[in-house]
């Protein structure tokens, strides 16, 4: 067989048989003389006719299917590390800037455990320094192909918020990665897991997600919030569908917005893993936006003194079909009566450690949930 043949054939294999016949193919790569030998030893036309028909019945293992998101610890800001099974890469935020580049070593480290060299999307959800201020760190340690937002900043009065959108603008002049800008409705260039962004610059989707659009009854006696003023109401949030999973990440949007999304008719569509509005702080999380996504788990991303609002807390953990609630860090305004149980905390009071959750999903509706600091795995079996 030729070389190129020999290829060909390894390339209509599933995965699992391709990583390891173009394994034992490179470790082929033995001076000239030896190749025609062991290239037709590796991979007799017999024993590849034999793979390709009884191949189709091998299911592909386990972890090659699997979707990892990684919640890791930035300290009451937010760095989700979404890896799909053909290992591309979606990072919501970046953490804070400073304290000598830890929030960018911690996004890095995720990435080591997913295997991954390079991260292919960054989403700044909106330019506040604890969702962008990491990104110039961070492009000083990984590669970065592209930088999705929602737009120019808006919020010129804010020092650290201007600082951290002229750093963006600086990495932008120095072309360390493209820039995308995006709008409700829009999708994000990434393969493997389906996008729909939500919000943008202010904006929500203007009609109802496919099975969406019905009343909702907690829309009648709700509050009226005050538009928020900051850049937190442009945040770009995003559903993500995997298989039948459905992941949904708002940034920081505020209750005048989310108002917007689900009232007087629910826009959305109940979700599956919540990844909690702005660290739980209460200017995000309002009962009837709750009621309308009715999770079946939420992650928060707090820190030990920021988010975490114990009148926030109350409402997710009053939702509709929560099964739990997830805490990066144990939240002191919550104390004892307002934070969930140690083995739902990657970071209880102490020292910080810089624990992180990881989920792992199937498309099936299976997903698990891995907390570092212990080490355990929670299981949740298919709606
Ligand atoms: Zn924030």
């Amino acid at each position: 067989m030729t070389r190129s043949a020999e290829w060909k054939m390894i390339s209509m294999l599933p995965h699992p048989y391709q990583r390891f016949l173009k394994m034992r193919r490179t470790a082929s790569n033995l001076p000239a003389r030896a190749k025609p030998v062991l290239a037709t030893s590796l991979l007799s036309p017999i024993l590849a006719l034999t793979l390709l028909s009884s191949a189709w019945a091998v299911p592909l293992p386990e972890a090659d299917k699997a979707l990892q998101i990684f919640f890791v610890d930035v300290e009451g800001g937010q760095a989700t590390l979404f890896v799909t099974p053909a290992k591309q890469s979606l990072l919501i935020d970046t953490g804070w800037p400073g304290n000598d580049g830890r929030d960018a070593d911690r996004i890095v480290a995720a990435a080591k455990k997913a295997g991954i060299s390079k991260i292919d999307f960054v989403v700044i959800t909106h330019f506040h320094n604890d969702h962008v201020g990491g990104l110039p760190q961070l492009v000083a340690r990984i590669p970065v192909g592209t930088v999705i937002d929602h737009g120019d900043n808006r919020e010129g009065t804010d020092a650290p918020t201007v600082h951290g959108w002229q750093a963006y603008q600086e990495l932008l002049a120095a072309k360390k990665f493209k820039r995308l800008t995006v709008k409700p409705g829009d999708s994000l260039p990434i393969h493997g897991i389906e996008t729909t962004v939500i919000s943008a610059d202010g904006a929500v989707i203007a009609h109802p997600l496919p099975g969406a659009g019905q009343e909702n009854a907690s829309c009648k006696n709700a509050e009226q919030y005050q538009p928020d003023q900051t850049e937190n109401l442009r945040s770009l949030g995003t559903l993500v569908t995997f298989g039948k999973l459905r992941i949904l990440d708002l940034g920081d949007l505020t209750r005048d917005k989310e108002m917007e999304l689900v009232c007087p008719n629910n826009k959305l569509v109940p979700i599956d893993i919540y990844i909690v509005s702005h660290h739980g702080w209460y200017q995000s999380g309002s009962p009837a936006f709750l009621n309308a996504i009715a999770p079946r788990v939420a992650i928060m991303d707090n820190g030990a003194k920021k988010g975490g609002t114990p009148a926030a807390w109350d409402i997710i953990e009053k939702s509709p079909r929560l099964e739990n609630l997830w805490q990066l860090h144990f939240s002191e305004e919550g104390g004892a009566a307002h934070n969930v149980a140690p083995e739902f905390i990657a970071n209880p009071e102490g020292p910080d450690a810089g624990n992180y959750l990881e989920l792992t999903a199937w498309p099936d509706g299976r997903f698990e949930v891995f907390n570092s600091r212990t080490s355990n795995t929670k299981k949740y079996p298919p709606h």
